[in-house]
């Protein structure tokens, strides 16, 4: 360890961590035979784009669909080529209209409010709350209006949102609720894995999450009826209807969100090792817990009773009036001692220029300037002061599934983070 007299590197001292911390890989031996044994089959889709039993695909995505089912205990998981397909085929699925208002949080990754948008809803964000950073169900509550059809809830950083109080809210209104889980497989709420407890849910698997199948999505649901329609929308459903004999045709616009043989195949191996790879972030995120708790102004992720946290996201927030100090400045002395996989963005999802400049699709500002939207829905700085306050002045976030996060890495980190802490009068001038 660096003695804290040492200067800091952002001053030109020597560096907490000289060696780069070695990237997360989740893929072990299992995966390589699987994918080999897939190639070897000469298999690797046996979709079929009319009605067919092939409409569901071949041997490895039905059986990877069948553990993620009894894994995540649903009735039904379908697996799409990403789970951005897969909140464009919840949305399309619940009936969505054009026009019709959808709750989403700010704080999350673009794709759960642009999955609304991809039906020409629209967006309306609610503002999240300062423990887990997910949806506040106060604030979405405020938010409805008599064109609100669903919410979109997100379990970000790996702790699920409040769906007790979410359901009751969408219960009173008449709602659905779709989760965007995408950072949370694995995490529990009140005993249960978050994702399972809205009508649709689901997680991604690209690369840069717990498990991965290099890109794809699950999506979960207990009702058979919108498992089916998910699946239509998944292989080119107008293609199929007829035959199928499917009367209701809302929404039924076919796509290509088919998840191949050799994904699906690694996707078996990588859920009987998600337990274990949850532990390895919970390990690391206790053992960081653990070496920061006695900084101050430096409020560590909080894990709500009855829930799991499993930390895609390590989030912490400064206190700024206490430290003094702007976070770009900590953020800069950090990363200058060698922290990786720290941001000081993460998103606010309503300041982005498509919803700025109400521009989607075309020029003229579709889907907001057309008379299916029926009224006037404000993005502007304002709406939602608690993920505008993290963004702008508090948030310190680390992304714990980038590396593999041994305990030696660890220790280096909170070695860096004592040692900025150190000497933030430095940081002052
Ligand atoms: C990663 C992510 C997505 C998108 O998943 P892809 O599989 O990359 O399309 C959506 N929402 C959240 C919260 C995510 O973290």
């Amino acid at each position: 360890m660096n003695s804290p007299r040492e200067k800091l590197a952002l001053h030109g001292g020597p560096k907490t961590i000289r060696t780069p911390f070695k990237r997360y890989n989740p893929l072990g031996a299992e995966e390589v035979a699987a994918a080999k044994a897939v190639v070897e089959s000469g298999v690797l889709s046996q979709f079929l784009g009319r009605w067919g039993e092939d409409f569901y695909g071949g041997p490895k995505v039905r059986e990877f669909e069948q553990a993620c089912a009894r894994y995540f205990g649903v009735k039904r998981a379908i697996t799409v080529n990403s789970w951005t397909s897969g909140l464009i085929a919840a949305v399309g699925a619940l009936g969505i209209e054009p026009g019709d208002e959808i709750i989403v949080s700010p704080w999350t990754m673009c794709a759960s409010a642009t999955a609304i948008l991809h039906w020409n809803a629209i967006p309306v964000f609610a503002d999240i709350e300062p423990e887990t950073f997910c949806l506040d169900p106060r604030s979405v509550e405020a938010c409805i209006t008599p064109h609100t059809k669903a919410i979109m809830a997100v379990d970000i950083c790996g702790h699920s949102a409040d769906l007790d109080a979410l359901r009751a809210i969408a219960d009173r209104h008449g709602l659905k609720i779709i989760s965007d889980t995408a950072q949370a497989p694995g995490a529990l709420y009140k005993g249960r894995y978050a994702g399972t407890l809205a009508d649709i849910g689901g997680y991604s698997l690209n690369y840069h999450k717990h498990i991965h199948t290099g890109e794809g999505g699950i999506l979960v649901t207990n009702d058979e009826e919108l498992a089916e329609r998910l699946c239509l929308i998944r292989n080119h459903a107008e293609a199929v209807v007829a035959d199928k004999g499917v009367t209701d045709l809302t929404n039924m616009i076919g796509h290509n969100f088919r998840l191949g043989e050799i994904e699906c195949a690694i996707g078996i191996e990588q859920l009987k090792k998600l337990k274990p790879l949850v532990a390895t972030r919970q390990h690391a995120a206790a053992r960081l817990t653990a070496g920061l708790a006695t900084l101050p102004g430096l409020r560590l992720p909080v894990t709500k009773p009855d829930c799991t946290h499993v930390y895609y996201m390590y989030q912490m927030i400064l206190d700024i009036a206490r430290l003094g100090v702007p976070k770009a400045q900590i953020f800069a002395a950090l990363k200058a001692e060698g922290v990786e996989g720290l941001g000081i963005t993460f998103a606010n999802i309503h300041l982005l220029p498509v919803f700025q400049k109400k521009q989607a699709y075309g020029r003229h500002g579709f889907p907001w300037s057309s008379d299916i939207c029926k009224r006037e829905v404000s993005y502007q700085k304002g709406i939602c002061p608690v993920a505008e306050g993290l963004q702008d002045e508090t948030y310190l976030g680390f992304q714990t599934c980038l590396h593999t996060m041994h305990d030696d890495e660890v220790d280096l980190m909170i070695a860096a983070f004592h040692k900025v802490w150190g000497q933030l009068d430095t940081l002052r001038a």
